[in-house]
């Protein structure tokens, strides 16, 4: 694959980049929920009227009709800009488009691509993250609902989304992952209820979610009955294929504002500083070299799967050196530094745990990648 941009490419990468000029929000983005929430769903519909969402999905879901090299540049530049995340988690959306009817599709993408309408991801419980498939939630059927009982738990955004996709059980209790269905929840459903969660970093990012007796019609089971694993796996393996150019233009932006601090604090020249800073930037490479790898992939049709368990790990990896190495750099000022390090910092440590710990990652990667008995 040759890695410079066509013609048409450069073209395109020229119009967003002027685009972006203009359009990026020039007020910084609020430290906590529920403003920052308010701000990127702005932000996200922002996009959606210029363009610039969903650019390689079907132009009659939403999408521009594009390929995964446009989607990608957008996410280098959107990285390189500094611009908000997005509201929405596009691997949801990616559920409804990959495992729902005609008629889902048309219901529920254009409000999530618009982000008229944010979706959670009800996976997690008390006692299944790791294990999912040992998950408790029950939808029993009842005429044409079903009833759904249990607990969510960690799920992102989930104070503020109107729709979450449940897993819940509708086989026996042994049946584990062969009975397990995905469902599409409207959050405001009488016996729904949310209790904000706390992070380490102070943020209300996620919510408990309960379930207590909520009825929702059976048209709302998004794949088939039973068959919420498939669905899982594809939303899931969407997640984790974190290593596109985005996140590499986003931590190549970090990682020069840390060496203008080093510099400007008289340790450009410090030997364990410029190790420090070396050692950062051979992750970015490798990460450079792998997102391109994945690219490549995705450009010759290649469908996403387990693989993506190595995207995570790469990026987790790079993240936390790249946060742990701004803190040593800042030394104690990071607890009052403006820019927000400390709460990157901790934000950081997550990468490990969210989408599936590292040590699941590699379980799947032996597993499933690499074809090694477990
Ligand atoms: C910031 C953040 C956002 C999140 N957002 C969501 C969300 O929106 N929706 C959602 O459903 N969930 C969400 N989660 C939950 C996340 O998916 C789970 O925390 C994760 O899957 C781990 O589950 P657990 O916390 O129950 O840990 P456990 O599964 O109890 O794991 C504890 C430890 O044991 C290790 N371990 C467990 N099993 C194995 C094994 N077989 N082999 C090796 N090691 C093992 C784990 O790696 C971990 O270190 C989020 C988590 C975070 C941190």
């Amino acid at each position: 694959m040759d890695l410079r941009d066509t013609p048409e490419e450069a073209e395109f990468r020229a119009r967003l980049r002027a685009w972006l000029a203009e359009n990026i929000p020039s007020e910084p983005e609020p430290e906590t929920m529920p403003a920052r929430f308010h701000y990127i769903v702005a932000w996200q519909k922002k996009l959606y009227s210029g363009g610039w969402v969903a650019l390689s999905w079907p132009r009659e879901y939403g999408g521009q009709g594009l390929g995964p090299v446009e989607e990608s540049i957008l996410n280098q530049e959107l990285g390189r800009a500094g611009a908000p995340a997005a509201a929405s988690f596009t691997f949801l959306g990616r559920s409804v488009l990959t495992h729902g009817t005609e008629e889902q599709k048309a219901r529920y993408l254009p409000g999530f691509l618009s982000a008229e309408e944010i979706w959670c991801q009800g996976f997690s419980e008390p006692e299944a993250g790791s294990d999912l498939a040992s998950l408790r939630t029950t939808a029993v059927p009842d005429g044409d609902e079903y009833v759904i009982n249990g607990q969510k738990l960690w799920t992102s955004r989930g104070s503020f989304a109107q729709f979450c996709l449940v897993l819940a059980r509708t086989g026996t209790k042994e049946s584990r992952h062969r009975g397990i269905t995905a469902f599409i929840v409207p959050t405001d459903t009488a016996g729904l209820s949310r209790r904000p969660l706390i992070m380490a970093n102070g943020d209300e990012e996620f919510a408990e979610v309960f379930f207590d007796n909520v009825r929702i019609p059976a048209e709302n089971m998004l794949g088939e009955l039973n068959g919420g694993w498939k669905v899982t796996q594809a939303t899931l393996a969407y997640e984790r294929g974190a290593a596109d150019l985005g996140y590499l233009a986003k931590y190549e932006r970090m990682l020069a504002q840390i060496s203008g601090i080093a510099d400007k604090r008289g340790l450009g020249e410090d030997p364990g500083t410029t190790e420090a800073i070396g050692r950062v930037l051979t992750y970015l490479e490798v990460l450079r070299l792998h997102s391109m790898r994945r690219l490549s992939d995705r450009a010759s049709g290649r469908p996403v799967g387990a693989e993506t368990s190595i995207d995570k790990l790469v990026m987790t990896q790079t993240e936390q050196l790249l946060l742990h190495t701004a803190l040593d750099v800042l030394g104690p000022e990071a607890m009052l530094a403006t820019g927000g390090w400390f709460k990157k910092y901790l934000y950081s440590r997550a990468a490990s745990i969210y989408g599936g710990t590292s040590q699941i990652q590699r379980n799947i990667i032996s597993g499933r990648v690499l074809g090694l008995a477990e």
